[in-house]
């Protein structure tokens, strides 16, 4: 069975069978049952959320001629036409491929009639950021005056890219992605209804790299259900996906604890050649580390890990070896590596040495002043307070800065730049460099002021404008409030750490 022929198969009928999108479903039944159904829409989110699958049950439920609170009926003549794909009054347009503006021309001719055999014609514009300036500006005008039997649902991966002037004359929804707990029992059902066997560990694997989008996941278990007669396991998956299998980085991490520096080599040639890019493989074992961090700083780290029970178990016990403090340090470390393995020849020996160098027992140096690190020892090394910003920093000419130091410029340069953003920055109480990702924290009670002015667009940009110039690679940068940390100041370090990591999830993954 071709991967098309399964993911069709499982398309959604009606609003109750799509998966994961369930604001999106009760805004739109409630709307079609109360008979107020704008006249534009537009469906944002990452691929394979099911944009698409949402548009065309809107377009069903329009035309069906025995809606059920909002549900379309599946039995009346209009279903059935349109679910055999023969339906002329429903048009799908794909922008990608229809870009200009004689298209859209065409469409404003076309829309002046009325709907041949349903209630309501409507158009389907899938990726419609790929439209031109022209086409844009066509479209407006339809949008500007809509004839009142025609919906227009816009479906877009890019929703920053679509004009103003459009956004503002429709619906908008903004489609999840969809939480790894229901792409996994989507693809159990979907294994069990075409008899294919796999392994619970396997399942949770593809949901993991299928990152959100059910598409993609049940392609990859098309492919994989298709490629072995057998049950699929972990390492089919792994095989099907070409990725680095996870076993072998706790497998490597624990070579490094027992300091096995033949073996850490061989298993990072090993790993190398897997077909993966060095900046990939460096990737997969930043990933491990912050597993192993969640690991050891929660107490339920299921619901922050897409992994199997038995992964859990080797990651806990291979982070046993090594402090909180190590495996930070680690992170930032190689975060660090992945700027500086862009501009050289052999990126591949500089993450080798740095595998290498855990293995010796020094401690990997953390970015952080001596100074700063007898506060962040308090705090598990996690949110390096702000110091004091009338110290005078030194440009280092022609050094990429890193870490506190770039912090210190960062702080100088909008001082000189912008006096009252430089004050409005003196209202963080912390802040982390975290790969290529600065996270800046404000009480929410004390300085909730302060954040605002920081996070308006025009400063943030002025501000990684500056960093992207001192640390010569693109950092961005985060706002977030802390007033977590603050409140849970008596509780103990691990639920403090839990508490920031909590923010941090959203970006290492
Ligand atoms: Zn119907």
């Amino acid at each position: 069975m071709s991967y098309l022929a399964l993911y069709r198969k499982h398309r959604p009928v009606n609003f109750a069978a799509l998966v994961g999108q369930d604001h999106v479903v009760r805004t739109l039944k409630n709307a079609l049952s109360k008979n107020m159904v704008s006249h534009a829409y537009l469906l944002s989110g990452v691929r394979g959320t099911g944009k698409t699958s949402t548009a065309k049950l809107l377009a069903k439920a329009l035309n069906c001629l025995d809606l059920v609170d909002g549900e379309p009926c599946n039995k009346c003549m209009n279903c059935l036409k349109i679910n055999e794909g023969n339906f002329m009054d429903i048009i799908e347009i794909d922008a990608a491929s229809n870009r200009g503006i004689d298209e859209i021309r065409d469409l404003r001719e076309k829309i002046k009639f009325m709907p041949v055999e349903g209630k309501t014609k409507v158009y389907i514009i899938d990726e419609v950021h790929m439209l031109t300036g022209e086409a844009f500006n066509a479209l407006l005008k339809t949008l500007e005056e809509p004839p009142g039997h025609i919906v227009f649902i816009l479906a877009t991966t890019e929703p920053h890219k679509i004009p103003l002037t459009i956004l503002s004359r429709c619906q908008k929804f903004d489609f999840h992605k969809i939480p790894s707990d229901i792409l996994i029992e989507r693809l159990r059902f979907i294994a069990a209804d075409c008899n294919g066997r796999i392994t619970e560990e396997a399942l949770t694997l593809i949901a993991k790299l299928a990152g959100g989008g059910l598409r993609d996941a049940i392609s990859l278990l098309d492919q994989c259900l298709t490629s072995y007669d057998n049950e699929v396991t972990v390492e089919d998956v792994s095989q099907i996906a070409g990725i680095v299998e996870d076993k072998k980085i706790i497998e490597l991490f624990q070579q490094i604890a027992d300091k096995n520096v033949t073996e850490i080599m061989n298993l990072y040639e090993e790993l190398k050649g897997g077909g993966k890019s060095i900046g990939q493989l460096l990737f997969n074992i930043v990933e491990g580390l912050r597993n192993i961090l969640i690991i050891k700083s929660i107490q339920k780290p299921e619901q922050f890990i897409i992994a199997g029970e038995e992964m859990i178990r080797d990651l806990k016990k291979v982070g046993d070896r090594f402090t909180k403090e190590e495996i930070l340090n680690w992170i930032y470390k190689l975060g660090e590596l992945e700027s500086k393995m862009k501009y050289s020849n052999h990126p591949d020996i500089l993450l080798e040495v740095e595998l290498l160098k855990g293995s010796t027992g020094n401690p990997v140096t953390p970015t952080i002043t001596t100074e700063q690190k007898s506060t962040n020892t308090k705090k598990e090394n996690t949110i390096i307070e702000t110091p004091p910003m009338d110290e005078d920093v030194k440009p280092e000419t022609g050094v990429k800065l890193d870490g506190e130091k770039l912090w210190h410029r960062l702080m100088v340069i909008i001082g000189e730049k912008n006096k009252s953003l430089e004050a409005y920055y003196k209202g963080s109480v912390g802040h982390v460099f975290m790969d290529n990702i600065l996270t800046i924290y404000f009480d929410e009670n004390k300085s909730k002021f302060h954040k605002d002015r920081v996070e308006l667009p025009e400063n943030i940009e002025l501000a990684e404008v500056i960093l992207r110039k001192l640390a010569g690679r693109k950092i961005k940068i985060l706002v977030e409030f802390t007033n977590e940390i603050e409140e849970t100041k008596e509780k103990n370090s691990e639920d403090k750490i839990t508490e920031i990591f909590g923010n941090n999830i959203k970006y290492i993954n």
